[in-house]
């Protein structure tokens, strides 16, 4: 089986695109293949790997263990030959012959060979994060992750993926009703086919318990909720867990946002709204997080005013500084790239001005100019520890 994999490993794809990333059982591999004249909208068709002798039809006994294994009448199908050098087949459907060329990717193999000399992967392979809340940041970040080779996960969020979501989220049309944690472990999975991914799907203000032994478990805390309440719950998490933890938020109508760093030792999320930092309000970004902070006199539909979508590559430049936060948190030290953003990104506290809206609306044009306040562009604060914060001066 291993030969036949490496001998396989330079061979193209012509008539299927796709790729298989997985060993599933001793004799099976298990893609996902995008096939638009079937499935223009929805999910990939499974395209099955299996090893046996090809004829001119499927083996009637290959056909049956395909099915038992949830392929069906129109699955497309690629034989690899068990004595490892012929071709590959590929039936299209159990019955009709095609002659195929395969690309197989070793899983983590091939994947993370771009990232190496900036990224020890195999370090970040060993890394776990806990991402909580799943939105259009949460699932961008893990995605992001995956991609730059960390290879632990637990995942928290008890939504489900819903229509006004996708615009924004990792996860598209083919995951709606799916609850976030799933959806993003499979994005997750396409990315980083080795990743161990573990998901919750509960409130995390409810399981503060298993949000402690989750934290304790991973080596950072993303909290990436729309909700104050949570956000100071992983405070208290990331504090009695002795975990770095990050925070990132959109404000209204993403006109900007912020990120906050913990670090054990450091100032704490409430140290940081002790010194009144709140700057903004909060980018309400879904109709139950609205539903919560509606008045009970509010007529019908009130709630969905108060969402406040910015678009997805507002959400973006965010996303992007957030991974590189996390990545200086995981990445191992000595290495020179990691070591100099290291002291770039010194500062605990990240706002970015992202348009003259809301609280930016005053400033001046971006234009030509760099020498004065512009949006556009990140700004480090320093953040003093709070002597009398109630919650790290306890801890
Ligand atoms: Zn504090």
């Amino acid at each position: 089986m291993e030969d036949f994999r490496h001998s396989a490993k330079t061979r193209h794809i012509r008539l299927l695109e796709g790729v298989a990333f997985a060993a599933d059982d001793e004799d099976a591999y298990h893609c996902f293949i995008k096939r638009p004249p079937y499935q223009p909208v929805g999910r990939p068709l499974p395209c099955f790997f299996v090893l046996g002798e090809a004829g001119g039809r499927l083996p009637q006994d290959l056909h049956a263990r395909l099915m038992n294994m949830g392929a069906q009448e129109k699955s497309p199908v690629i034989v690899l030959p068990s004595n490892g050098l012929d071709a590959p087949i590929a039936y299209d459907g159990p019955l009709l012959r095609q002659e195929a060329v395969l690309h197989i990717i070793a899983p983590l193999d091939n994947a993370a060979s771009r990232s190496r000399g900036l990224l020890e992967s195999g370090m970040l392979a060993e890394r776990r994060v806990l991402i909580a809340g799943l939105g259009s940041f949460g699932s961008s970040a893990a995605v992001e992750l995956a991609k730059a080779g960390v290879g632990k996960f637990a995942l928290v969020d008890m939504d489900r993926l819903e229509p006004g979501n996708i615009m924004r989220h990792q996860c598209g049309v083919a995951d709606i009703g799916r609850f976030k944690t799933h959806a993003v472990r499979d994005a997750i999975l396409a990315r980083n086919p080795g990743a161990e991914v573990a998901t919750h799907e509960l409130d995390l203000n409810t399981k503060l318990d298993l949000m402690l032994e989750e934290a304790r478990d991973s080596d950072i805390v993303i909290c990436l909720t729309d909700q104050g309440r949570s956000r100071f719950n992983c405070n208290t998490i990331a504090l009695a867990a002795g975990r770095p933890a990050l925070y990132a938020r959109a404000i209204t109508r993403a006109a900007g946002g912020d990120i906050f760093r913990f670090r054990p030792g450091g100032p704490c999320l409430s140290c940081l709204f002790a010194q009144g930092a709140a700057l903004g309000e909060d980018e309400i970004a879904s109709i139950r997080s609205a539903s919560e902070r509606t008045p009970d006199y509010a007529p019908p539909g009130a709630d969905m005013a108060l969402v406040q979508p910015g678009l997805a590559c507002d959400i973006a430049p965010l996303v992007q500084m957030l991974v590189k936060l996390a990545l200086v948190e995981l990445a191992p030290r000595g290495i020179g790239h990691w070591e100099r953003l290291r002291e770039d990104l010194a500062a605990p506290f990240y706002i970015w001005a992202n348009s003259r809206d809301d609280i930016y609306r005053d400033w001046k044009p971006m234009d030509y100019q760099f020498n004065r306040n512009s949006i556009m562009r990140w700004y480090g604060v320093r953040v003093p520890r709070d002597e009398h914060c109630m919650s790290c001066s306890l801890a």
